[in-house]
């Protein structure tokens, strides 16, 4: 008997013993072909020799110092790092254990932002219906993800919700693109109107949505759309990258190829790979400017954060991720593999959409092609693929949201950038 809470109370899944490159091993031997980066996660895919020898390098040298005594070079280097490659001024980074602590932070630093800009009535967040930003409360209370949110609604707080942008499912016959978009920014700004801009602190985001809809790409125009109302009204502009950036998308940020600068930036999963559990919230100038000058320190603090063998793993992943042009590999092994899941599930009758944007692909899946109707029940149809997935020796993730009790079932695919096409 297994002493661990897993995931699935009646079936403790097979046991890992070795990974290397794109293949999982378990403790019979079976071998497991990694199409989703575990949960998109493992962009160097499996024992990158590189990260585990930085890993080691800084074991020795110094496995933990607690933030409030010291800082370190891994850390300083790593921060240095992403302020660099950052687009404008996100120049401040905060390190943390993964993506719900990076969410949380986010959440807390835009909040005391405005109390040291002497506007302490901002206290609301405006988020999507359909988003997952993480399982602890605050994250979950700005998530969309009903199913996850739902045994805890009573603890969460109620914030302003505005459509996704999924056009697959939301866009209406004979609305063009241009039309649909228009009028989710026509909902965003309501929304902020109905809450009062002077009480709204941000809108939270992620910029290409993950596990609750499925590598949802937003309609060309939304984001650059949303940065004017959120500088038109004053907000704080969130977005959660934790499952879109460190390349995923085939630029380091998703963002990038929206045209728009986020205020906070939330990163996790890619940032360490899955090598060490590590997250961080970039931040742009103007915000830790304002804390520098008002109290002179950001009120929160993980025992975790900023460590040090977490730090060296994330800054040689994002060394060899640049050394080795993978950006340019998620490029064209994203463009291969959708086109080749196209050639195979193009047409069939229970593939409804095959989209994404560089690794990042999604498959969402249907009763029905023409009405667009789910499968049920959601929790089983998600167990049966990944059994079968497993059975045959592929990992995949499937999973699926809901919005306004509509479903969007789909596989998520997210393999290591290091994949070869034949692989
Ligand atoms: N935000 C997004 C977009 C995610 O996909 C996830 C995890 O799947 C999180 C936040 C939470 O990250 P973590 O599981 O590391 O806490």
């Amino acid at each position: 008997m297994s002493h661990i809470i897993h995931r699935n109370l009646h079936q403790p899944p097979p046991v890992a013993v070795r990974a290397s490159g794109i293949t999982v091993t378990d403790s019979s031997g079976r071998e497991y072909i990694d199409a989703s980066g575990g949960a998109a996660v493992s962009s160097l895919g499996h024992a990158h020799p590189e990260v585990l020898a930085a890993m080691h390098a800084q074991i020795d040298r110094n496995a933990y110092a607690h933030t409030a005594f010291f800082t370190c070079e891994a850390a300083e280097q790593l921060a240095a790092r992403l302020a660099a490659d950052a687009p404008g001024d996100l120049d401040h980074v905060y390190l943390v254990s993964g993506g719900s602590e990076a969410m949380e932070t986010a959440l807390k630093l835009a909040r005391q932002y405005w109390l040291e800009e002497g506007q302490p009535q901002r206290s609301v967040f405006i988020a999507r219906r359909q988003s997952y930003h993480g399982n602890t409360l605050g994250a979950l209370a700005v998530g969309g993800n009903e199913w996850r949110r739902a045994p805890f609604a009573p603890l969460l707080v109620d914030v302003p919700r505005v459509s996704p942008c999924y056009e697959y499912r939301e866009r209406t016959d004979g609305q063009s693109t241009a039309d649909y978009t228009a009028a989710l920014l026509r909902e965003l700004e309501h929304a902020i109107l109905a809450a009062g801009p002077e009480n709204v602190i941000g809108f939270v985001a992620e910029t290409v949505v993950g596990a609750t809809a499925g590598a949802v790409p937003p309609t060309p125009g939304y984001f650059r759309g949303v940065r004017k109302l959120c500088d038109q009204y004053g907000l704080l502009l969130i977005l959660d990258e934790v499952m879109c950036g460190m390349g995923r998308c085939g630029t380091l940020y998703a963002f990038e190829q929206e045209g728009v600068l986020p205020d906070l930036v939330v990163l996790g999963k890619g940032l360490g790979a899955g090598y060490q559990p590590i997250g961080a919230v970039l931040a742009r100038q103007h915000i830790v400017q304002r804390l520098r000058d008002g109290s002179g320190a950001f009120q929160h603090g993980h025992t975790y954060m900023g460590h040090p063998v977490a730090a060296a793993a994330a800054l040689a992943v994002q060394n060899v991720i640049r050394r080795d042009n993978l950006l340019g590999a998620v490029i064209v092994r994203g463009a291969a593999l959708r086109r080749m899941l196209r050639d195979a599930f193009g047409e069939h009758p229970h593939v409804g959409d095959i989209r994404g944007r560089g690794l990042l692909i999604g498959l969402e899946l249907v009763k029905d092609r023409d009405s667009k109707a789910p499968f049920d029940p959601m929790r089983r149809l998600h167990a049966a693929i990944k059994e079968e997935a497993m059975a045959r020796g592929l990992m995949v993730y499937p999973m699926g949201g809901t919005i306004d009790g509509r479903r969007g079932d789909h596989v998520l695919l997210a393999p290591p950038f290091i994949a070869s096409e034949a692989q």
